[in-house]
């Protein structure tokens, strides 16, 4: 498979297009380096995850430089992004000595009952193109860490940044068969690890379609699955707001990346009051970024991922237009001088946006932000909640009654109130309805790798009474009868 430069549409390098062969082999060796990873103790697994944190901190340059390339953000920003992948590892590796079970008491005179966390086994990874090294990292290092082996499969526009970390992972002496990265298209070989006999969970980030492809894979056996998924993130803010803060939020939250993050602000709700300031500014600040080579450390946007994402946005913005929207800045693709070969769309901001139209539920993935204007707070709040996403939201404000009112009714898995992303790490990534299932990040994200295990541990020494398997009959009915 050639891996292409979205900036310049030059062939970075080629690398091996699997097949499902490949998948079965690499999750075979997978399965075979499992007992003894799992027997390993976890704070020797966490030695090996800093001695991986350290070394993607020692190429930090050359793995930034490599997400530019495959992937397109500007460096400043892929530089941030590899510092996650190293923080991915170290705070799992943190967590070495924070796997717990529980002990019940047994209804068995010399009988405990004991629910330990136990890894699944063999994790299929499956990741996008949007943060190709942290999404490897935010992965591997939970799952290795909970005692799993893991087959990753990068998103095939941006496998170096995975086969770079891959590298770092042998070189601190990970043992062979704990770590496996398959480069290959979705439908053959992420399919084919989604339905595997030997995969025992699948944790797959993507979009909703490809993500309902895993699960029915997935059903072939039964397997377990987590699902990140895309996101529709709506941006309210309020008469009361700091403008200057919430202009300057809702712009990174949307041009970041391109646009191209599962929380970026997808829709931009204002209060009316407020909506002629806040969009005089917006659209002063997003004619303000810079567009254009993303090794120059000034850029601030550079170009989409690819030609079929681009196309993807041109025509989304191209409907809006045609049901009425007005296009305030931007709304051209950009193919002069320097954009003359690459994957570029202006910055753009769309008014004169309703509920009815597509751009304002399905998600843009792209630097176009549709704003519009509200009166009422249950009438934003239903807008918001009015989607099959459910990922994140936004709320600036500084009204106590407002912010309580917005954790309780924003039906959203994560509520950022005044500050936008990136998530934090010791929290939890999750999304509601079509967002996913499951999570990512902190200790719940770890638990996501771990599956509960019961035993019952008898050491009375006597055969059980097996006409009385659940106790003593009537013991319940009688409690109750006392109590009454
Ligand atoms: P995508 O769904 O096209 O691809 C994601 C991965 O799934 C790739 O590795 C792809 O090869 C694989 N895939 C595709 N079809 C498959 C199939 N039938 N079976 C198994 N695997 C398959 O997504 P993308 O375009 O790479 O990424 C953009 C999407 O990812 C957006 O919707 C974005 O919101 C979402 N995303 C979500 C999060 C999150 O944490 N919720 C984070 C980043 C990106």
């Amino acid at each position: 498979m050639q891996v292409l430069n979205p900036a310049t549409e030059e062939v970075i390098c080629e690398v091996p297009l699997a097949t499902t062969d490949d998948a079965e082999r690499a999750l075979s060796a997978a399965d075979s380096a499992f007992r003894a990873w799992a027997r390993t103790p976890p704070i020797e697994r966490a030695k090996f995850m800093l001695a991986i944190a350290d070394g993607i901190r020692d190429r930090a340059d050359e793995l930034a430089r490599l997400v530019t390339a495959e992937e397109g953000k500007p460096i400043t920003e892929a530089r941030g992004e590899v510092a996650g992948a190293a923080d991915f590892f170290s705070y799992y590796a943190g967590l070495a000595r924070s796997i717990e079970g529980e002990i019940l008491a047994s209804d068995i005179a010399d009988e405990e009952l004991w629910i330990r966390r136990v890894p699944h086994g063999v994790v299929a990874a499956i990741i996008p193109w949007n943060y190709p090294s942290a999404l490897t990292a935010r992965k591997i290092a939970p799952a290795i860490l909970a005692g799993n082996t893991v087959v990753l499969k990068p998103h095939e526009d941006t496998p170096l940044s995975a086969l770079a970390i891959g590298e770092v992972i042998a070189e601190v002496g990970v043992p062979p068969g704990v770590v496996n990265i398959v480069t290959g298209p979705g439908e053959t070989v992420g399919a084919a690890l989604a339905s595997s006999q030997t995969t025992n969970l699948v944790t797959m980030t993507g979009s909703v379609e490809a993500g309902r492809a895993v699960l029915h894979s997935a059903a072939e056996n039964i397997t377990q699955v987590s699902l990140e998924l895309g996101g529709k993130a709506p941006f309210i803010v309020l008469d009361d707001a700091d403008l200057d803060v919430a202009v300057r939020s809702a712009v990174t939250s949307r041009y970041m990346n391109c646009g191209q993050v599962c929380i970026s602000n997808e829709r931009t709700y204002v209060h009316r009051s407020v909506y002629n300031e806040f969009l005089e500014r917006y659209v002063e600040c997003v004619s303000e970024l810079r567009v254009g080579d993303p090794t120059s450390e000034s850029t601030d946007v550079g170009p989409k991922v690819n030609r079929q994402e681009l196309e993807k946005v041109t025509s989304m913005v191209d409907d809006a237009r045609s049901a009425g929207a007005n296009v305030l800045i931007g709304g051209r693709v950009l193919t002069d001088d320097e954009f003359a070969r690459g994957y570029w769309y202006e910055p753009t901001v769309l008014t004169n946006v309703d509920h009815s139209m597509e751009i304002m539920h399905r998600e843009i993935f792209g630097p176009v932000t549709p704003i519009m204007p509200f009166d009422e707070w249950n009438s934003v709040i239903e807008l918001a909640n009015d989607s099959t996403y459910g990922l994140s939201a936004y709320l600036f404000t500084n009204d106590f009654q407002r912010i309580m009112r917005a954790v309780n009714d924003v039906r959203f898995g994560e509520l950022y109130i005044n500050r936008i992303g990136p998530e934090a790490l010791q929290a939890f990534h999750i999304g509601y309805r079509q967002s996913g299932i499951g999570g990512d990040d902190g200790k719940h994200g770890l638990d996501i790798y771990l599956q509960p295990q019961t035993i019952y541990a008898n050491f009375s020494g006597h055969a059980m009474n097996h006409l009385m398997p659940y106790g003593e009959p009537g013991l319940e009915e009688r409690g109750a009868v006392e109590r009454s």
